[in-house]
């Protein structure tokens, strides 16, 4: 059930969770990607004269109240976006939040202060769950970079607030990626970079039957490299998961699946750094004392090749470390290249997003996914918490 299907709501309160976790320096917000993706849930409610309390977390307080980590700049500037005024609470829980909810008339909306100020919210804690439903009649969740953690907010609230739906954003979401495990059209290419293995070999090894072409780069594809018993250097290299590597090929053999690849040349340097020394190979090693940064001409070449030849394209992860200009060049064809592709293509994880943005393609993909972790635990085929205890979606 979303949003859409709740009947006459006027004056309902309404505990909206959102995925306000944006990238903030100095108290201002860098990117508002996340805000700007739930108004359509948020003008919606309002317009059904709703009383609108809207919660989220922002960074890792750790429990503690930590004054950069409120909310408070992020009330002004939804307050900008949607032309009204937008209260910003002391709190989240507690009874002058009871009060200032109790005093919202219907159109009115208010941000509840960020619910990881308590340890409580991670914990799922049945008592701070309570304190939070008291708030509200009816739940409605469109968070879904949140929605892989089973947490008071996303698990709790809903557990004892009925109906529990999802927003716009959430049921987009899961359209947009479940497209990709339901028939997706095939040559299918899942690009994986970034330097986390560990969050990305779940989907590899739960996408491999299904997927076409696979290309390896960042960080990630060094773990593969040294799985083929190739030199790495002093590359990022997650030495416990070589052996699950090397299964993992094994496997790309068993499935026939030839068009598996790690780069056929690599940026490397001597130390990850602006002012660092830097040099391209001519084969896809790394020699003894250096550190592969990025994929070479050659691997840019053969993947936008890849790119090209695809028709449902999944990617997650830099291709090298492309917040120095210098090692940003593989990351960035890549960026144009499958903006260019007449593919369905789907884009998680904040770093691939900022790429597109600093490619300025953004608009040229059929679906950034908001949720990076989020997005690859719907891939693995897992299900997600704070999905699983909605009313049907
Ligand atoms: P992830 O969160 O796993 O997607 O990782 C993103 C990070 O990977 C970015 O901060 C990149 O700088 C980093 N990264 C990309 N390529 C490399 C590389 N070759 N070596 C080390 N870090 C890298």
């Amino acid at each position: 059930m979303g949003v859409e299907d709740l009947g006459d709501i006027s004056g309902k309160r309404i505990f909206l969770r959102v995925d306000f976790n944006v990238p903030m320096a100095g108290g201002r917000i860098t990117d508002d990607t996340r805000i700007t993706a739930s108004l359509p849930t948020i003008k919606y409610l309002l317009g059904k004269g709703c009383r609108l309390i809207l919660a989220s977390h922002l960074g890792r307080p750790k429990g503690k109240k930590v004054l950069e980590m409120s909310l408070s700049p992020i009330a002004a500037h939804l307050s900008g976006l949607i032309q009204k005024e937008v209260a910003m609470a002391t709190d989240c829980i507690g009874p002058e939040v009871e009060k200032l909810v109790g005093n919202l008339k219907n159109g009115d909306v208010i941000l509840l202060e960020n619910l990881r100020f308590y340890p409580e919210e991670e914990k799922n804690d049945p008592d701070f769950s309570r304190q939070l439903a008291a708030l509200a009649e009816i739940y409605v969740n469109d968070a879904f970079g949140t929605s892989h953690r089973a947490h008071a907010s996303t698990c709790g609230v809903p557990a004892i607030l009925k109906p529990a739906v999802s927003g716009f954003l959430l049921k987009k979401e899961v359209e947009a990626l479940s497209k990709l495990l339901d028939n997706p059209e095939k040559p299918f290419l899942l690009i994986l970079g970034g330097a986390k293995v560990s969050d990305k070999i779940g989907i590899i090894e739960h996408l491999l039957p299904m997927v076409d072409i696979v290309i390896t780069g960042g960080g990630l594809a060094y773990t593969f490299v040294k799985a083929k018993n190739w030199p790495v250097g002093a590359s990022l290299v997650d030495e416990e998961r070589v052996p699950l590597a090397k299964e993992i090929i094994k496997k790309t053999y068993e499935l026939h699946l030839y068009d598996f690849h790690t780069p056929l040349d690599h940026v490397i340097a001597d130390k990850i750094a602006p002012d660092a020394k830097y040099l391209t190979t001519d084969r896809g090693t790394v020699p003894a004392g250096w550190i592969g940064v990025d994929i070479g001409p050659q691997a840019i070449k053969e993947y936008t090749d890849c790119i090209s030849r695809a028709r449902t394209i999944f990617w997650n992860g830099p291709l090298g470390v492309f917040e120095i200009d210098q090692f940003a060049v593989g990351t960035m064809a890549i960026a144009r290249a499958v903006a260019a592709s007449s593919a369905y293509t789907v884009v998680g994880g904040g770093d691939s997003i900022a790429a597109l943005n600093k490619a300025g393609v953004a608009d040229k993909i059929s679906h950034i996914s908001t949720g990076g972790g989020a997005s690859l635990e719907f891939l693995e085929g897992k299900e997600l918490p704070g999905i699983a205890i909605l009313d049907k979606i």
